[in-house]
């Protein structure tokens, strides 16, 4: 007797996918994350990366992850409410508490975690969450799960943020504001300012998401509450230590009592286990990199100018761009992904990025530059660009 397959829906689904141009294979990269590394075995440019500073590969890093495994292991055991608490974990949550200035910090597994667990845990069904329609999926997915009433104000418009707290200061329940730091598919950074203001004058919460700020804004890569000078207002940063930090995890930074009420209530705290040895140990050995040599976010920062001045020469449009992520806007899904294709054929690789991660007739290819790039390899980079664009007629000729 033959059954049907209750999954068939999901090959019709795939099969649209292929349809539309919007199918992708995962690219296999063979090589460390470089400026210039190897994937489906060909050398490329790498310009896909969030690893900002080039640490991913850190000697350095490498070293305490090697020293952290020998010492302690390769897992951490069980979820840090029970035995998976270690003194090292402790060490870099202090570590970052002041580094950010904040009374403490709670280390989350992923970014993504340590979104979807605060706003879940910090807010229920009688609240409201004022948030940036262009906030990223995990703080998306916190807001869902929290079932809080969530009102989208247009990006980056305080005002209009405002507005929505105006209409509801005489209903009950608590208010979050939250907004990405930068935004990270276009780049563009919050108006943090105007938002504080907001949320003080309403007695809202303030959170935002450094995840693309954390390492690349503010002194030393404070974010961008230092680099706004709003050290204090904000009652919830959180961070991540996946992209210019290198390695993996999420934080949020606040006061001590908020960093205790998560410990006690946010779920992927609770129920999934912490960060092996080497990830916590490798994170500690990046913040002495960020105090220590500063110069690698001035290299970040002069390559990302260099990088956009060549893209403006060539007549690319780069979207609202304020940082090193950099997307060449093209229009179509399909017109992206093709685009990234042909460049990675001729040697440069970069996302792809349509509907639904961005708008439709949004896509884009998103090119991120770091401190270990050097001006040779950006060269390269926009005369590939520039030359595959050109014959793809998203440059005229
Ligand atoms: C990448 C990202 C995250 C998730 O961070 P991970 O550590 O990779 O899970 C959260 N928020 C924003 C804005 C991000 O870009």
């Amino acid at each position: 007797m033959s059954h049907s397959n209750p999954l068939a829906y999901l090959s019709a689904q795939i099969e649209e996918m292929r349809a539309a141009g919007t199918y992708y294979r995962l690219r296999e990269l063979e090589s460390a994350c470089e400026p210039v590394c190897r994937a489906d075995g060909r050398e490329v440019i790498n310009l896909a990366s969030n690893n900002y500073l080039g640490l991913a590969n850190h000697p350095k890093l490498k070293e305490a992850a090697i020293r952290a495994v020998q010492q302690f292991g390769a897992g951490a055991g069980a979820v840090r409410t029970i035995t998976g608490t270690m003194a090292i974990h402790m060490e870099l949550e202090r570590r970052i508490a002041a580094f950010k200035n904040t009374e403490a910090c709670v280390v989350f597994q992923s970014g993504f975690a340590a979104n979807a667990g605060t706003v879940s845990a910090i807010l229920g069904p009688d609240d409201h969450i004022i948030s940036d329609e262009l906030n990223h999926a995990s703080i998306i997915d916190g807001c869902r799960l929290s079932k809080a009433k969530i009102h989208v104000f247009r990006h980056r418009d305080a005002a209009h943020a405002a507005e929505i707290l105006d209409g509801l200061k005489d209903q009950g329940g608590r208010k979050l504001l939250i907004t990405d730091g930068v935004f990270s598919m276009d780049g563009d950074i919050g108006p943090l300012p105007a938002l504080v203001e907001a949320a003080e004058k309403y007695g809202a919460i303030m959170m935002v998401d450094d995840a693309h700020a954390s390492g690349v804004l503010g002194r030393n890569g404070r974010g961008t509450v230092d680099h706004f000078g709003m050290h204090g207002r904000v009652q919830v940063q959180v961070g991540t230590l996946s992209k210019a930090i290198g390695v993996l995890g999420g934080y949020v930074c606040g006061s001590r009592d908020l960093i205790e009420y998560l410990y006690h209530r946010a779920r992927p705290f609770l129920f999934s286990t912490s960060h092996p040895p080497a990830v916590t140990a490798a994170c500690m050995a990046a913040f002495d990199i960020l105090e220590q040599e500063p110069e690698r976010i001035q290299r970040l920062w002069d390559n990302t100018r260099y990088y956009k001045e060549a893209l403006r020469a060539h007549g690319f449009y780069t979207g609202a761009s304020e940082t090193p992520i950099t997307p060449i806007m093209v229009g179509e899904a399909a017109t992206a992904h093709r685009f990234s294709a042909e460049l990675f054929e001729q040697g440069l690789w970069a996302t792809g990025i349509g509907f639904p991660t961005v708008p439709r007739g949004k896509a884009r290819v998103r090119t991120i530059v770091t401190a270990a790039h050097t001006r040779e390899q950006l060269d390269r980079a926009v005369e590939i660009l520039a030359r595959v664009a050109r014959r793809m007629g998203i440059l005229s000729a």
